[in-house]
């Protein structure tokens, strides 16, 4: 059994075999690469490696024991060795990544390494990355690099060359299951509709079994498509969808930049209601900024949501075409789907994934949200046969 640091890691054997082993723990390469689908755990995985790594016992087979200080600061965020970089924007700016090379060559203040783990890689601009590069081919001798990124294709060619490569797996629905049931407590049957319905993403998952909101937000939309049979009604719909995607960003931010609002009063001695000199308006300003960058994210990363749950169900209907008997991932919705898939084609089905990916590259290249996932809908209302083409 793995040591307590990576027993929140669903599925992913080969990479903790790969991580903890005795030559890698005594003498790591300074630069690593974590790639794995979202939510396959690649942060997780560098943590849990950073953990051990700098764990406090004594025999290298007993670290990442999740108990001594080293653990506990790390798995906190709070190691003054260990810097954990994230971004809530679309992509790291260069200053970002010029402050975190400068801070790579402080030698660790009392652990054994300083470790720098950036998180979404994959956001950083060229520039940045190229910045980052002299600061991985000239490593200051006790640092490791930590990076993460959905696949090798998504970072340089320079940075992956650079780099050991630890590789995450899609885990099993199992897997998921699994980790949701023992480590969260959360009801077996409920877990693993989640796990199907989140296609192993083990953190959307689990928001999912935790939110009634979040599990009623996501049924309107996979019923989307079984209700669509008028342009009219794709229209409308598309409204729904773009206000549903708005509000769960909006929850998932209003608490925070609330808090992180009041914060910020507090700390330049003002109160709610008085007004703001105007001396101190830059500051305002410029948490108003991030908040907007943070809200624009939270949608993005909504409406990505929305698509997938989307495709899900086109994927599950084709698979009613062609292979019956094969797990859904909405298995729970299998009655419906099934009545439904009796009355599309499979060429139906193929064209409206096209359609949800089009709209997919659309949405990332800017086009208004509510344009994209108009011409969408619009491509899921089924042809009768009597007008299909020949
Ligand atoms: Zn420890």
């Amino acid at each position: 059994m793995a040591n307590p640091v990576w027993r929140s890691l669903a599925g992913q054997q080969a990479v903790i075999e790969q991580l903890t082993d005795h030559q890698t723990i005594t003498a790591p390469t300074h630069a690593w690469l974590f790639t794995g689908p979202p939510g396959s755990g690649r942060s997780l995985a560098a943590r849990a490696f950073a953990q051990t790594l700098q764990c406090e016992q004594p025999d290298p087979a007993d670290r990442g024991c999740g108990t001594c200080q080293a653990c506990a600061t790390i798995g906190a965020g709070t190691h003054a060795d260990v810097n954990i970089v994230t971004t809530e924007k679309v992509s790291y700016a260069i200053e970002d990544v010029r402050d975190l090379v400068a801070n790579a060559h402080d030698r660790p203040s009392t652990a054994r390494w300083r470790i720098i783990i950036i998180e979404d890689a994959d956001r950083m601009t060229e520039r940045a990355t190229n910045v980052l590069l002299k600061a991985i081919e000239e490593p200051p001798e006790r640092t490791i690099w930590m990076l993460s990124a959905p696949s090798p294709a998504d970072v340089l060619v320079t940075i992956r060359s650079r780099t050991r490569h630890v590789q995450l797996v899609i885990p099993s629905v199992e897997d998921v299951t699994r980790l949701l049931a023992e480590r969260d407590g959360i009801d077996p049957q409920l877990a693993e509709v989640c796990a199907r319905a989140s296609q192993s993403h083990v953190g959307v998952a689990r928001w999912l079994a935790r939110s009634p909101e979040a599990r009623e937000r996501r049924d309107m939309i996979v019923h989307l498509p079984l209700t669509i049979r008028t342009a009219s009604a794709a229209v409308e719909a598309a409204e729904n969808l773009h206000k549903l995607v708005q509000d769960e960003a909006e929850a998932s931010s209003a608490d925070r930049n609330a808090a992180e609002r009041a914060g910020l009063l507090r700390s330049l001695g003002l109160t709610e209601d008085e007004p703001i000199p105007p001396k101190l308006r830059v500051h305002i300003r410029r948490m108003e900024d991030n908040q907007t960058a943070r809200n624009r994210r939270a949608i993005h990363d909504a409406l990505d949501r929305a698509m997938i749950d989307l495709s899900g169900i086109y994927r599950d209907l084709l698979l009613l075409h062609v292979s019956p008997q094969t797990w859904l991932i909405n298995e729970h919705l299998r009655p419906k789907l099934t009545d439904y898939a009796s009355s599309v084609t499979a060429e139906h089905c193929l064209s409206a994934l096209e359609a949800i990916s089009l709209a997919r590259k659309r949405l990332a290249g800017n086009v208004p949200p509510l344009l994209a996932l108009e011409a969408m809908l619009l491509a899921f209302i089924p042809r009768t046969r009597r007008h299909a083409p020949l």
